[in-house]
């Protein structure tokens, strides 16, 4: 592994005491789902760091093809960092190493350009897509396609249409998203609480049926909301593809956005997304006119269940008779530590029955696009996942993050089992619903 090239970089942006950190002493190797599956040191967490190491010092280039194959392999799902006793900050590392990448590959820079400059961080671009796929699937067009087999037989690259192609959630609705209004009030009581909500890129197009509901459970717990506009992509996806200074104008154009709206607290309902939002403050560290703002805006971040388990929370009367398993979306439970707070909103619901899956913190392949970009990788993932899932006989699977809803309901269709993938508010709302149409109490 040394196919030195000169003139590229070959140091990564991250300081010396960062990747020294790591001991080796190999206590996070079992919690590594690429070590697992793959059962090789290059693919575990020490091993990378190692091959990071080797990249600081200049004992490796950037451009090289198996250093891009470990890092790329790795699924940026911060497990090992909630393993690993000496507090290694791996994710910023790989986060770093993939930027060095991408800065010695022509063939990344083109990807990045085309898809991560060219459609996330246009609202345009995604407004396009989210209508596109809603008219493909209402015309019936995606039924035919699917129906005729045609996906699975797709010649050479088309083969990832195919794959992304059979990842598409089912959108209900019509063929536009319904937008959220920029501010909402509480229907009854005083205002406990001024937030604000950050819909997400892919959400607000493709989940916007969960952001209402959100909307409603906030506004019906005291939240005044507001949905400043325009808001744009938080980033993440640049972040974990080593996109920093990409990510960082998408950060400075949300900063002033959520500035704007005065609110106390900024809520996300999308785990990855807030996972990077919360860490604003270290991605425009450097900047002297935006690190104080990207820090006080990353403070005000909130999960949508992290701040609803902490305030008043109105119980729910209606009944949903459901056996649900929980799904810890890795930027939920390794990115934030945010593991009770959803689990407790769960168990406020009358009649519902929550069972736990073994190893509800090991990654389902979702990865941001590791599922669009290593395919085989992330469908092995996915079947360890969902022979968990079944063996709980539950009839739901309940994750905060909408990648994880797209990869496992992906998993749910493909074996046509009678359950679906759904967000916690999702649920939550539903109670609040059934309770309301029940008789008032005391009458
Ligand atoms: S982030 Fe996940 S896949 Fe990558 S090295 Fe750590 S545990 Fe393994
Ligand atoms: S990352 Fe942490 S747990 Fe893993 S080998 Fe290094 S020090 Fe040990």
């Amino acid at each position: 592994m040394n196919n030195a090239s000169p003139g590229l970089r070959s140091r990564l942006d991250v300081p010396r005491e960062v990747v020294k950190r790591c001991v080796h002493c190999g206590l996070c190797l079992d919690f590594c789902p690429t070590y697992r599956l793959l059962g090789n040191e290059l693919d575990s967490p020490r091993g990378r760091i190692y091959q990071m190491r080797a990249l600081s010092e200049g004992r490796i280039q950037a451009d090289d093809p198996n250093f891009r194959l470990h890092i790329f392999r790795c699924l940026d799902c911060r497990a090992c960092e909630t393993a690993c006793p000496s507090g290694v900050d791996y994710g910023r590392m790989v986060e770093a190493a993939r930027a060095e990448i991408r800065a010695a590959n022509r063939a990344e820079r083109l990807t990045r350009d085309v898809l991560l400059d060219g459609v996330f961080t246009s609202n345009l671009a995604l407004d396009a897509l989210g209508t596109a796929t809603r008219a493909y699937q209402r015309s019936g067009a995606q039924r035919l396609l699917r129906g005729s087999g045609l996906l699975r037989i797709l010649p050479g690259p088309l083969k990832k249409l195919g794959d992304m192609e059979a990842m598409l959630p089912d959108l209900p609705g019509g063929v536009r998203p319904a937008a959220l209004p920029p501010r909402t009030l509480p229907p009854r009581g005083e205002v406990r609480h001024r937030v604000a909500f950050i819909t997400g890129c892919i959400a607000a197009r493709f989940f916007d049926a969960t952001n209402a509901a959100t909307v409603r459970v906030l506004a019906r717990n005291g939240c005044e909301v507001f949905v400043p506009p325009p808001q744009k992509c938080c980033g993440a996806l640049h972040v974990h593809a080593g996109e920093r200074d990409t990510a960082r104008q998408l950060a400075r154009h949300n900063i002033a956005t959520f500035e704007r709206s005065g609110a106390d607290v900024y809520l996300v309902n999308a785990a990855g997304c807030g996972s990077t939002l919360k860490e604003y403050g270290e991605l425009l560290e450097d900047d002297s006119i935006w690190s104080r703002r990207a820090h006080a805006f990353a403070e005000r971040v909130r999960d949508i269940t992290e701040f609803l388990a902490s305030i008043d929370l109105e119980t729910p009367r209606g009944t949903i008779e459901r056996t649900v398993t929980y799904q810890d979306a890795c930027h939920l439970a390794h990115g934030q530590g945010i593991r009770e707070q959803p689990r407790r909103l769960l168990r406020l619901i009358p009649g519902l029955r929550l069972v736990e899956m073994r190893e509800s913190d090991f990654c389902c392949g979702s990865a941001g696009i590791y599922n669009i970009t290593q395919p085989e990788m992330a469908g092995r993932l996915l079947d360890l996942k969902m022979e968990s899932i079944i063996a709980t006989g539950a009839d739901a699977v309940v994750a905060a993050n909408p990648g994880c809803i797209i990869q496992i309901a992906a998993g749910i269709r493909q074996r046509g089992l009678p359950m679906e993938a759904i967000h916690p508010v999702d649920l939550l709302g539903e109670a609040y619903r059934r309770g309301d149409a029940m008789a008032p109490p005391g009458a």
